[in-house]
């Protein structure tokens, strides 16, 4: 039986602990009870360096449900990317499959067995996708759909309308911790690690108590760190736009010849519009030019896996 470890990564919860621990207990005892999961299957809390008495409830609840309810503290605040990151890696070593959501329920647990359901299928990850964001404010509807496109529009492939609730198999974030990077786009990176993947549908709920933790300043900071983490694309983007003017000074310089030579212009117009233009274009390709070598150096630090094997076939197998 695979035991289940749930993944909740907490910043400033007290409102919502005690009630997100319940919730989640109820969906284990119910998975437990249907026999999908392992009975010592968990709920792991992160707290990431909360101000109030966020840990002071993981440890109440960890006392009142020793098996159930488990706990990580991290030092300080590191934010949800790498609160969330710590919490995968440290709960594969502890468990066969992950499931990560957010503590404030915001995410409906009752698609978790849906998820179970689809990793006993075979999916190594099984992503949580909103149907609609009736809840969210319009603003927050309209900066999110933006962020997609954006991301789109930048070739960073990522999943639409899914947050970072998602079931992950154990072999999967072993994969993914191998993804050495500091500038974490989660979102981003799992559609490389490969597997066979599926999606469950939810409706997005209402913050079950307490107030959004990411203000728009963090969204803005995320979708940035989205782009400039995945893409080289703005780097090419000066490239073209530099080939673009020295084409244009190409025309510009025909121009002010013709206007020379029919003899309408001040004296020293002409050489003066030639080479701004053609020295402008010449840097902005310059510049891109060396973009380009700082893209790869870039790509090149990263140290990513290059692959990921899921099968071998080889002569060894016939002889077990
Ligand atoms: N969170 C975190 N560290 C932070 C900010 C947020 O661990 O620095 C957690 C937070 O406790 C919650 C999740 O990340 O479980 C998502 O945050 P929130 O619900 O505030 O974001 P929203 O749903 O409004 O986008
Ligand atoms: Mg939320």
């Amino acid at each position: 039986m695979d035991k289940l470890a749930i993944v909740v990564p907490c910043y400033n919860e007290e409102e919502v602990l005690k009630i997100a621990s319940e919730a989640l207990r109820g969906v284990l005892d119910d998975l437990v009870k249907k026999g999908k999961i392992a009975r010592d299957s968990f709920i792991l809390f992160v707290n990431d360096g909360s101000k109030d008495r966020t840990w002071e409830l993981i440890e109440e609840e960890h006392k009142a449900h020793p098996v159930q309810v488990c706990g990580v503290k991290l030092a300080g605040n590191v934010g949800h990317q790498f609160a969330l990151t710590a919490g995968l890696i440290t709960a594969k070593d502890m468990s066969d499959v992950t499931i990560s959501i957010d503590a404030d329920l915001q995410d409906d647990v009752n698609v978790i067995e849906e998820m179970i359901d689809k990793f006993h299928a075979g999916n190594d990850i099984v992503y949580g996708v909103r149907k609609e964001r009736k809840t969210d404010t319009f603003f927050k509807r309209v900066t999110a759909q933006g962020f997609y496109k954006l991301m789109d529009a930048m070739g960073v492939k990522s999943i639409y309308n899914h947050a970072d609730f998602r079931l992950m198999s154990k072999r999967a974030v072993e994969q993914f911790s191998k993804y050495q990077e500091t500038n974490l786009y989660l979102r981003g990176m799992m559609p490389l690690i490969g597997y066979q993947t599926d999606m469950v549908y939810y409706d997005r709920l209402e913050r079950v108590a307490g107030e959004s933790k990411y203000p728009l300043k963090k969204m803005l900071a995320l979708a940035f760190n989205g782009i400039s983490s995945f893409s080289v694309k703005p780097i090419s983007m000066v490239l073209g736009l530099g080939l673009f003017i020295v084409c244009l000074s190409v025309i510009a310089g025909i121009y002010a010849l013709i206007s020379y030579f029919t003899g309408n212009v001040e004296p020293g117009w002409t050489s003066l519009i030639i080479s701004i233009w053609f020295l402008g274009g010449l840097q902005l390709l310059a510049i891109g030019l060396v973009g380009q070598y700082i893209g790869k150096i870039y790509i090149e630090v990263k140290h990513r896996p290059r692959y990921n094997i899921e099968k071998v076939l080889s002569s060894e197998d016939e002889t077990k």
